[in-house]
């Protein structure tokens, strides 16, 4: 029995089907199909452009797919009536770049949704945000202000705001390729412990050392269809798709 046909040990965390995305006459997802399961990490592979920021945004509902459907858990995020906000919350979302408010501290930066969207006390969101930075390594950065933050550690943050929301699943966004490379290594730890501790995460990613090490599953988009998916150790050894090998001919 392979990798595919094996039913799957946990249920969807978050479910896609059939979802496409055009800008105008440009298709930019076509009728993807995938899932995240619970506590797994799904690492997103693929040449630019090939639709993964876009899939992601959906999964969020920053973008509006034209067909398909996303499921989180029981709900269905693309019914008319969806609550929005509500399902935002739900999922915890970390970009390329961090957008921390520059003249707010590390910990109001992180608390700021904790008191004005979950309408928690402000020493409670305080005592959970310094848990959160505690986690990624910045318990006493907490009353620093961002620029005095290098790189790796502002994306840190960005991670420990997401996770103060207490998201059912997160979603990265090339978190590291902002950073000098020096920087990169440190986020990709608190992400790879993210993975261990079973959050589970839809990583699109450049960094083809994580997605072996700490995917769970591996799928590579290719104009904009789920070409791939299966093990990091086939897609990384026995990848047969041309376009696959073709790829990681290139970054690897
Ligand atoms: P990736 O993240 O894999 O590099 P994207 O999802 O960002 O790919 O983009 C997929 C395609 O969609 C690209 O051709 C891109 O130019 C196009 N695209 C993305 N966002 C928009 C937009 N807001 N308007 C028009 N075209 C877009
Ligand atoms: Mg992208």
């Amino acid at each position: 029995m392979t990798a595919m046909t094996k039913a799957p040990a946990t249920p969807a965390a978050l479910r896609v089907t059939g979802l496409s995305k055009s800008y105008g006459s440009h298709t930019v997802l076509r009728d993807i199909t995938i899932d995240v399961r619970a506590g797994e990490t799904l690492c997103l592979i693929g040449p630019s452009g090939s639709g993964k920021s876009t899939l992601l945004k959906c999964l969020n509902l920053l973008e509006t797919p034209d067909s398909g459907e996303i499921w989180l858990g029981e709900t269905c995020l693309t019914a008319a009536r969806a609550d929005v906000d509500a399902a935002r919350a739900r999922i915890g979302m970390v970009f390329q770049h961090f957008n921390l408010f520059p003249h707010l501290s590390v910990e109001r930066n992180v608390t700021l949704a904790l008191t004005s969207v979950k309408g928690m006390g402000r020493e409670q969101a305080r005592q959970s945000a310094l848990r959160r930075l505690a986690e990624v390594g910045l318990a006493a950065f907490a009353d620093r202000r961002p620029a005095q933050l290098s790189g790796g550690q502002q994306q840190r943050v960005a991670i420990a705001r997401a996770l103060a929301m207490e998201p059912e699943v997160m979603l990265f966004d090339e978190a590291t390729s902002a950073l000098d490379p020096e920087l990169v290594k440190d986020v990709l730890a608190v992400m790879r412990d993210l993975a261990s501790a079973g959050m589970t995460m839809a990583v699109v990613t450049h960094e083809m050392g994580f997605a072996r090490e700490a995917a769970d599953r591996v799928a590579f988009m290719c104009d904009g269809r789920l070409a791939e998916i299966d093990t990091p150790d086939r897609i990384f050894e026995r990848a047969d798709h041309a376009r696959l090998r073709q790829f990681l001919s290139q970054v690897l």
